[in-house]
This record gives structure tokens, sequence and C-alpha cells, in this order.
């Protein structure tokens, strides 16, 4: 994963949530505060803005940037767990282009920044839904021989799974838990923002 590969990321992630808000604001009027579109859609144009005037020198630099303008730009919930994501991913590095080994461990860095901050496990109904099936593809992927791009793929549609999967749930965290069972039958916002976000991966990986 190099730098020009991970600005291409983040502008990939803000056109997704620019194309996509309408539906993340629907899915969040249905169990929250019909906000999570605008959310997402500001704080990474806000990220692609302040990338534009920015030169890292590393990935893990890149990373640290965007999550610090997603927490700084978001209000809602969302903003400080992608957030403090983004800049675990960004700080976990050690190499400055790292490769597909080194950039899963940043991934999985900012999946237990989410669980320290949030307290989600599995099956509550949230981000980590579809972040942490998309993590356990990566994974196996690469433990078969798989490369970034093949990887990519696969914990893209292991996310976007993990997120259809959060329909029948009953929210456990977030404002979708003050919800109670009527939470049940709605597909979680969070849950499909981070299918987006790594669909947009796979987007610019693959040759
Ligand atoms: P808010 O709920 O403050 O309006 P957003 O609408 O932007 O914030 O984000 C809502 C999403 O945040 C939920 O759909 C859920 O996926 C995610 N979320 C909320 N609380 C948590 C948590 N504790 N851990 C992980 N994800 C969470
Ligand atoms: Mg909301
Ligand atoms: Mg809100």
């Amino acid at each position: 994963m190099d730098i020009a590969l991970t600005r291409q990321w983040v502008q990939a992630v803000a056109e997704a949530m620019d194309e996509h808000k309408d539906r993340l604001t629907q899915l969040d009027a249905a169990i929250g505060d019909a906000d999570h579109g605008a959310n997402m859609n500001r704080g990474f144009s806000a990220a692609v803005t302040a990338l534009d005037t920015f030169e890292p020198e590393s990935v893990g630099q890149l990373l640290t940037k965007v999550g610090n303008t997603l927490i700084s730009s978001i209000g809602g919930a969302s903003g400080p767990l992608y957030g403090s994501a983004f800049r675990a991913a960004g700080k976990a590095l050690t190499t400055p282009e790292p490769d597909a080994a080194e950039f899963l461990a940043a991934l999985r860095a900012g999946l237990a920044a989410i669980q320290a901050m949030g307290a989600a496990v599995l099956g509550d109904k949230t981000i980590v839904d579809a972040y942490a099936p998309a993590l356990d593809a990566f994974a196996e992927e690469l433990g078969a021989g798989g490369d970034l791009a093949h990887a990519a793929a696969r914990a893209a549609k292991a996310a976007d799974d993990g997120a259809h999967a959060t329909i029948p749930l009953q929210a456990r965290k977030g404002r979708a838990s003050y919800l109670g069972p009527r939470s049940i039958g709605h597909q979680d916002p969070g849950a499909t923002s981070t299918a987006l976000i790594f669909e947009a991966l796979a987007k610019v990986v693959n040759p």
C-alpha cells in the first residue's frame, strides 16, 4: 500500500459517501437520528480537503491526518469511532509504505480502537459487524497466498455481507439500542458505511 493509493482510497471513500449519503441517512432515519449520510459525507469531504495541502512522508501520516480530520469534522458517534480507527491504523504503521500484511495489522489496530472506545462486540449491530468479518476475510486471503487486491476484494464482500446480516439483529450499542427490539429489521447505518469503505479500498487496489 503506497501513499498515492492511500490518497486514492480516501478520495474513493469520499465519492462513495457522497453517492450513498441519502441511503445512509434513510437507514439512520429508521433506527437513529437521520444524520449518518451527512456525517460521513462531511467527514470524508473534509479529509480530502485536508489531504489536498498535506504531503505525508508515509501512509501512516496520511491515515493519521484522515483520523484527526474525521474526529474534528463529524459530530455524531461515527466521528470519534472512525476517526480513532484511522488514527490508530496510521500510528500502527512503522514502514512508510506497508506491504499487505502490515496494512492488515494497521486495519486491525483500527478495529481495536473502535472496540476500545465503543465497547461493541460482534452482533451488537454496529460498525464492528462489517469491520470484523472484513478483516477475517482479508487475513484468510493473505494466509492462502493472495495479494492485497484479492484480500481487499474478499474483505469488501465480507463487509457487505456483514452489513446485511445486521438486519435481524437488535442493536445493543449507540442510539439504535434505545429502540430495543424495534431496531430489529433494519440494516445498521455504520456497518453499511464500513462496507462502503472496504468497497472503495477494493476498487483502488484492484489493478
Ligand atoms: P449518531 O448515532 O451519533 O448520530 P452516526 O449516525 O453518524 O452517529 O453513526 C451511527 C452509527 O455508529 C451506528 O449505525 C453504528 O454502526 C455506529 N455506532 C454507534 N455506537 C457504536 C459503538 N459503541 N461501537 C461501534 N459502532 C457504533
Ligand atoms: Mg445518526
Ligand atoms: Mg447524530
